[in-house]
């Protein structure tokens, strides 16, 4: 068992959560035309503001906003003009880093200690990173004079908020476009602070314009015909309607889906570093990661030693408030993601999977499920095949290499994948032969700027970040 810890809570006093929010848009907070509806803290299930749900009308008003900002002043200004800019925001992102986090854990839900040393960083690098490339666009590999797009809509989930914000905003504003986006309903906080931040920059109004609501908002600014872009960041079943509502127009898409990675751990691994790097792959920000390791893979000869140091750690995790910062382990984002998980978990276990979690006490109010893991699956099993985007681990085993790769590879997705083996050969050869974006080589999880992400088959096309990024939001 893990020894006490004393309560080490991070102050909300930090961050001014107003009760309700407008509609970010030409520069100003405006009120929708349409109902509003309330975000909460998923720890708590505290009522934290009501926010604008954006309709038709407010959709349109916000993309005019976004051309004329574009046409007046956006794609005229030199990029080393842009460039000033998103300096400005990254480093206002700095100077606001610890608002950001604490809020981004009371509206998400996720550990304090991930938002702080993960989310926000990282999302200040972005801006950091593309800010660099918005006077060098001609080095971006698409021609001596790479024109913009126009205007983007963009609609991202609730698992990364401000991080996929950042993803979405960044590349797109370094090359000239200006944007529409709408964050997710469970988590738009954030993002409406981001707005206030584009505000503190001057960013010029309708460069940036924020519209917050459900799924319909989302509906409603893909079939808008004044973008000229559609990026969007969810899961692949909305993906797919995205496609087919912008298929016969000529709005560029990038698509961002599901995934459902193989973490596979061969016999000569570092089988301490490798169980970081599982526990790191399918708990961080409670498994709602596109990209999770969620099909651990691990060698026959030595998955029994490996279950069992498995096991171990995961007794050490601590699962409870986001803003304590000894917290592994946050809320699970909504109670529609808990039913899912929930009800996943017992079709894995009504399939003959083996549950297994440790003792954990947890809160009784808000949404929460413990770390859990599934051995005896089998690749016909759902929680094998289907993402879960929850604390949940299915557990299969193989023999070699070959083997291996065909376990992992048979998924209609391909984001990312692991590869645990002391090997440098071993790597590259799994490297070539798995079908996905990204493969971590003795490490998962890992995020940078400079790295293009996106994904094979079913997890979308497209890529964010890099110099891969700008291909994107240039013509
Ligand atoms: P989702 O239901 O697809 O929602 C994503 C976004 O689309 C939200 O803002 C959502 O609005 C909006 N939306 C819903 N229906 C829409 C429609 N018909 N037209 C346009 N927009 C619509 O996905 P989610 O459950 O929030 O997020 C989890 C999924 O995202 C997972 O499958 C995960 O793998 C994927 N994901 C992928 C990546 C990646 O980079 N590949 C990264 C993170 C997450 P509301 O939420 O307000 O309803
Ligand atoms: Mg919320």
């Amino acid at each position: 068992m893990p020894f006490e810890y004393a309560p080490a809570p991070e102050s909300r006093s930090i961050v001014d959560i107003k009760a309700s929010y407008g509609l970010f848009i030409d520069g100003e907070f405006v009120d929708g035309h349409g109902k509003s509806f309330k975000t909460i803290s998923p720890s708590t299930e505290e009522v934290l503001a009501e926010v604008a749900e954006a309709d038709e009308a407010d959709v349109d008003a916000a993309v005019k906003a976004a051309r004329k900002a574009y046409d007046k002043v956006w794609s005229k200004l030199p990029g080393r003009e842009r460039a000033k800019y998103l300096y400005r925001i990254a480093r206002i992102i700095q100077e606001r880093s610890r608002e950001l986090a604490v809020l981004e854990s009371i509206d998400n839900g996720k550990p304090i200690k991930e938002s702080r040393d993960v989310d926000i960083p990282i999302v200040a690098a972005h801006f950091f990173y593309y800010a660099g490339w918005a006077d060098k666009l001609e080095y971006a590999g698409r021609g001596t004079d790479p024109q913009p797009l126009g205007v983007a809509g963009q609609i991202i989930p609730w698992n990364f908020p401000l991080l996929m914000l950042a993803w979405k905003i960044a590349p797109a504003l370094a090359c000239g476009n200006t944007v529409v986006l709408k964050p997710a309903e469970t988590t738009p906080l954030t993002a409406l602070l981001f707005a206030e931040i584009c505000q503190q920059a001057d960013l010029p109004p309708g460069v940036v314009n924020i519209i917050t609501g459900a799924g319909g908002t989302g509906q409603a600014l893909v079939a808008h015909r004044g973008i000229d872009k559609v990026a969007f960041t969810g899961s692949t079943e909305v993906g797919k309607a995205i496609a087919r509502t912008v298929a016969g127009t000529d709005k560029k898409v990038t698509l961002e889906l599901g995934g459902k990675a193989a973490n596979i751990v061969f016999d000569d691994a570092p089988l301490d570093q490798a169980v970081e790097g599982i526990v790191t792959g399918i708990f961080f920000n409670q498994g709602h990661v596109c990209c999770a390791g969620s099909r651990l893979l691990v060698q026959e000869s030595v998955a029994e030693e490996l279950l069992a140091r498995l096991k171990r750690r995961m007794s050490t995790l601590r699962v409870g408030d986001p803003l304590d910062k000894n917290t592994d382990i946050g809320a699970i984002n909504s109670a529609e993601q808990l039913a899912r998980i929930r009800e996943l978990s017992a079709i894995g276990e009504a399939e003959g999977a083996g549950r297994w979690s440790p003792e954990c006490e947890l809160p009784t109010t808000g949404f929460w499920f413990p770390p859990t893991l599934f051995t005896d699956v089998t690749q016909a099993h759902r929680i094998a095949r289907e993402e879960i985007f929850g604390p949940v681990l299915s557990v299969l085993t193989f023999r070699t290499p070959s083997e291996a790769v065909e376990k992992a590879n048979n998924t209609p997705y391909g984001l990312s994948a692991g590869v645990w083996t002391e090997k440098g050969s071993r790597i590259l050869s799994m490297a070539n032969q798995l079908r996905a974006g990204v493969v971590w080589a003795n490490t998962f999880n890992k995020f940078d700027p400079t790295s293009p992400f996106g994904g094979f088959k079913e997890s979308g096309y497209g890529r964010e970040g890099g110099r891969h990024g700008l291909e994107a939001y240039l013509k």
